[in-house]
């Protein structure tokens, strides 16, 4: 049986950098990947573009992002910041940029240049990696780990690092292994559950506007008259409901609250105005357009394949000219415009959520270190972990720090 220092289960972002970075502090690695390729859902990060972290450098404000669980990852922030991410991508020829809400993309290039950097890491690095390889069990002393079980042999190690994500998307290889071993080795599990997924619909005229992208846009998730939850940003609708970033970042919210009942979602299409202002707006686009059709007098209010919806759920006949609309009619359009209410439906799974929230319990690591607190040769990095942030490239600096800290503590365990 073949032996390492160190064996990396799991070739996405973390198992990745964890693998490097132990390799350039002088370990023997083994990287294996069930996949022929790492890096499988970098891929379709970011729309294909990889959303690779965020603007935000401060590690507090940005481990803020992660709610009551993102103190716990301010050691790996220390260690490997946003600005070491933005320092290694451009220090490898990929430029980086900022776009809005301080998240950071490749400058030309996409997702798959990305990915060719990592591969790049890899074999620079020295790292041994086998692809196609899915392991399938742990072998213990009782004590502590000894070997993997692999479709492509038995390979023993004296440190383990699992960095086998987590369950959404699960076409591109995520499967979940990585919770079950670390259960079976008598970890917690915080309840895995799908995060920032879209949502669904009652309304069944969403499919007509399909991927239309809505900017600058306000929406409030509402229960019993109570405002749950506010966003300001980006979304779209989809065949079956809304997703987008400002939806994705209210799912968890939105999940929660349908098991006590029904919600809605409220959306300001013009959320810089105000309901009063908004109105004198409308009367005046109303009467620029007096002696015309009502159809013809929203072309500068909404994006074209919206009016035909507007025209619709106000009532007012289409044909009507727009100095006899009435005051009433005036009224119900301006809350269309303010208001857009939307009845949830449901929320979707791991087949479309960006993430998995839950996972390996924090209390079980030692975050300073990655290393497990129940089997002292066992690491753990990236998503598995009770780690889950917003959209904007939190996930995967995660992924970066968590993985970077893994790695080199693994490797000063195993030197
Ligand atoms: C559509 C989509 C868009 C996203 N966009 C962004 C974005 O723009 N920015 C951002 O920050 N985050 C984004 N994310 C989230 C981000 O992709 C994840 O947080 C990140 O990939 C997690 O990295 P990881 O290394 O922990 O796990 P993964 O990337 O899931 O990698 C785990 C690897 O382990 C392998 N594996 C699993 N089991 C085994 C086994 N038994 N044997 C061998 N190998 C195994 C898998 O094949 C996989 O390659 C997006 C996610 C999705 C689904």
């Amino acid at each position: 049986m073949k032996n390492y220092d160190i064996i990396v289960i799991g070739g996405g972002p973390a198992g990745i950098f964890a693998a490097g970075f132990a390799a350039q502090h002088g370990a023997k690695v083994l990287l294996l990947e069930k996949n022929r390729r790492c890096g499988a859902k970098l891929l379709i990060t970011g729309k294909g573009w990889c959303n690779v972290t965020n603007s935000e450098t401060d590690p507090r404000r940005f481990s803020a992002a992660f709610g009551h669980n993102g103190k716990a990852l301010l050691t790996a922030l220390y260690a490997f910041g946003v600005e070491d991410t933005i320092r290694f991508f451009e220090q490898r020829s990929l430029s980086l940029k900022i776009e809005r809400g301080g998240r950071v993309f490749p400058e030309k290039g996409n997702a798959s240049d990305v990915q060719k950097v990592l591969d790049r890491f890899i074999s620079e690095s020295g790292v041994e990696l086998i692809t196609s390889c899915s392991v399938q069990k742990l072998h213990s002393n009782g004590e502590m780990l000894t070997s993997v079980e692999t479709s492509s042999g038995q390979f023993s190690a004296h440190q383990f690092i699992i960095a086998t994500g987590g369950l959404s998307y699960p076409a591109t290889g995520c499967t979940g292994d990585g919770y079950r071993w670390a259960e079976q080795s008598g970890h917690r599990l915080v309840t895995p559950e799908p995060a920032l997924v879209p949502v669904h619909l009652a309304e069944n005229w969403t499919a007509e506007l399909c991927d239309l992208n809505l900017k600058n846009i306000e929406i409030s998730v509402r229960q019993n008259n109570r405002i749950l939850a506010k966003r300001f940003g980006e979304a779209f609708f989809t065949r079956t409901g809304i997703g987008g970033p400002i939806i994705l970042d209210m799912s968890a919210q939105i999940r929660d609250a349908l098991k006590q009942g029904s919600v809605e979602l409220l959306i300001d299409l013009k959320p810089a105005v105000t309901t009063e202002l908004f109105d004198k707006r409308l009367q005046r686009e109303l009467a620029s357009h007096s002696n015309k059709v009502f159809r013809k007098s929203l072309s500068n209010l909404l994006p074209k394949d919206m009016i035909p919806l507007f025209i619709r759920l106000s009532e007012i006949d289409p044909e009507k000219k727009c100095h006899s609309v009435t005051k009433v009619e005036r009224s119900k359009l301006l809350s269309l415009f303010k208001e857009l209410r939307l009845n949830i439906s449901g929320v979707d799974g791991y087949k479309k959520a960006i993430i998995t929230s839950g996972g390996v319990a924090l209390q079980d690591i030692d975050m300073r270190t990655m290393r497990s607190k129940k089997v002292s040769n066992l690491f753990f990095a990236g998503e598995m972990i009770d780690l889950d942030g917003p959209t904007g490239g939190y996930n995967l600096q995660v992924c970066w720090s968590t993985g970077y800290l893994a790695g080199i503590s693994a490797a000063s365990s195993s030197l």
